[in-house]
């Protein structure tokens, strides 16, 4: 019964979670990951394609919602990552890989990876900071979807609530990055996170 919760469709439709996640990420509709355009995406659609791939006619590019995500790249399919997600986040004891080994039926190895991605993206307060004396720790806020970004004046629709979606990233030179949703990119609303997620002594870059 407790987790009853698990029923709901997206944990167990894969189209169904890929609109889950679709109305989250986009809420103002899809922006393509690789060069920011939104106004000439289209769904692919027909047998042969994948659930939740979209085009974008600007760069010819194919995308899914997932790119950039901690969902990204993997064949582990969505509603299992929805369902991890959820149980790692609703659970006060946490939630052993083995567990999750055993409730989603996958490996051990891939129920490892998915807690270890997971837990990544939650940024649970034992998080480590990232950075330390004399490292560099860029901060881009501009990114949304992967490192190459989306420029602010390209987001759809324009003024402060179109923003709401922003995301906002602290990379460092050795490649790990940590992505944060933000409601704007105040200093006020940044400096927080970026005080919680740095090492003192790193040397912060703003980039984008
Ligand atoms: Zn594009």
């Amino acid at each position: 019964m407790a987790n009853a919760v698990l029923d709901a469709k997206h944990f167990h439709d894969e189209e169904a979670a890929y609109a889950y996640l679709e109305a989250k990420v986009w809420p103002n509709g899809p922006i393509c990951p690789h060069c920011g355009g939104y106004d000439r995406i289209s769904k692919m659609r027909g047998k042969s394609t994948r659930i939740g791939v979209y085009k974008c006619y600007q760069c010819r590019k194919p995308f899914r919602v997932t790119v950039g995500t901690v969902f990204e790249s993997s064949h582990i399919p969505l509603r299992l990552w929805l369902q991890a997600a959820h149980l790692l986040a609703s659970s006060k004891k946490g939630i052993s890989s083995n567990q999750l080994h055993r409730t989603l039926g996958v490996t051990l190895k891939t129920a490892w990876f998915m807690s270890h991605r997971i837990r990544e993206a939650m940024r649970s307060g034992n998080l480590a900071p990232m950075g330390g004396a004399g490292e560099i720790v860029e901060i881009d806020e501009t990114f949304s979807g992967t490192l190459e970004g989306v420029s602010r004046s390209q987001y759809r629709g324009g003024g402060a609530s179109s923003f709401m979606n922003t995301v906002f990233a602290l990379v460092t030179r050795g490649g790990e990055a940590r992505t944060f949703h933000v409601e704007g990119t105040t200093t006020a609303q940044l400096l927080p996170i970026i005080r919680a997620n740095i090492s003192k002594g790193s040397l912060v870059r703003h980039v984008g």
